[in-house]
């Protein structure tokens, strides 16, 4: 079939997959203080899942992350990686996980397929980290997860850290010597306005570009040439050592021009971008007897919908948040 292109020819090539909205952690910067949950019928199967992988496959998107809520809360989730990764034409599976139940499971998702992880760790002090993620006792099940997974061979195993004003920025530099001690790859995320709380500020947002300068201060940083579609901006260290740091600047450095994302929410709609509000209900054909060809049809039109990108709308007054908490997306 022929690739799946938007309106502004942008061809997508990954899918961001969520599986769950549950999750047993409660970012301050993500989930409501009191979520309402997907009711379960209206979650898609692995079944349904794996069929909208396989049209999407056969429109050329090669590149699956699996993500949440927490993945990792959605029961036999080997089975699902299972399904996904044995799709003739699915290059990589990958997921984004808060850690937690990463340890014990890392070894059977590998042997299902899982080939990269990217871990969410907001902060290195045990506490700050329990009271941002709201959970306690939580922080050395996290670091076991990232352990394990470079252990049984995951790769890369990456790092995510959402940055935000007088909370984890003074973190920075310590991030930077785990990266250099460990050889994991850190991601700092600008803080989005997707949080179910509503507690973001323009004055939380620390720029990726304030990130680097902080860096700069101690380390020289090679820039490397950003890969088409990616959104991060990844910098290795001049004087050689392991590991690399990144920028995810979403908020004031989107490379939307590239995008190469499509979106699949766990209840089965297609969300085009994160940031539009637009979503189209694949689910209604999964359960309503439609053949493929039909499906594929909803999803191109749907994609071809999708939102130039989000540079003017940000600058805006009156930026209107997405309706959808960050968990229900999957970030
Ligand atoms: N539960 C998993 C986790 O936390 O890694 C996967 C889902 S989470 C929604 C995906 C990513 O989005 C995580 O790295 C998380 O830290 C990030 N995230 C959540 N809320 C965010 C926000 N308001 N701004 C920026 N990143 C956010
Ligand atoms: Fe859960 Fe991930 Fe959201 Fe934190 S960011 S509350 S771990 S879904």
């Amino acid at each position: 079939m022929e690739p799946l292109v938007d309106g502004f020819g942008r061809v997508a090539r990954k899918l961001r997959l969520s599986v769950t909205d549950r999750c047993n952690f409660r970012c301050d910067f993500c989930m409501p203080l009191h979520p309402i949950w997907i009711p379960h019928k209206e979650i898609l199967t692995y079944e349904e899942m794996a069929r909208v992988v396989r049209i999407l496959v056969s429109m050329n998107v090669t590149k699956v992350r699996l993500s949440g809520g927490e993945p990792l809360m959605r029961r036999d989730l080997e089975k699902g990686v299972k399904l996904i990764s044995s799709i003739p034409g699915v290059e990589t599976v990958s997921m984004t996980t808060n850690g937690y139940f990463l340890a014990e499971k890392a070894a059977q998702l590998k042997e299902a397929g899982l080939q990269s992880v990217t871990v969410s760790l907001h902060s290195l002090k045990p506490e700050r980290f329990e009271e941002i993620v709201g959970r306690k006792d939580v922080f050395s099940k996290v670091l076991d997860g990232l352990r394990e997974a470079k252990k049984i061979g995951l790769h890369p195993v990456k790092i995510n850290c959402v940055v935000t004003r007088g909370c984890n920025d003074d973190e920075i530099l310590d991030f930077v010597e785990l990266s250099r001690q460990s050889g994991f790859s850190i991601r700092f995320i600008e803080y989005m306005p997707f949080d179910g709380r509503h507690l973001w500020d323009v004055s939380r947002l620390v720029p990726g570009s304030e990130i680097i300068e902080k860096i700069r201060e101690k380390y020289r940083l090679v820039e490397l040439p950003r890969e088409p579609g990616s959104t991060a901006v990844v910098y290795e260290y001049a004087d050689g050592a392991d590991g690399n740091v990144a920028v995810i600047t979403s908020m004031t450095k989107p490379f939307c021009g590239d995008c190469d994302r499509i979106r699949l929410t766990a209840d089965g709609k297609i969300v085009p971008c994160l940031f539009s509000r637009d979503e189209y209900d694949v689910k209604k054909l999964l359960r309503g007897g439609a053949s493929d060809e039909e499906i594929a049809l909803f999803i191109r039109e749907s994609f071809r919908k999708k939102f130039a990108g989000v540079e003017t709308l940000i600058k805006a007054k009156g930026f209107v948040p997405h309706v959808r908490p960050m968990h229900t997306i999957g970030g």
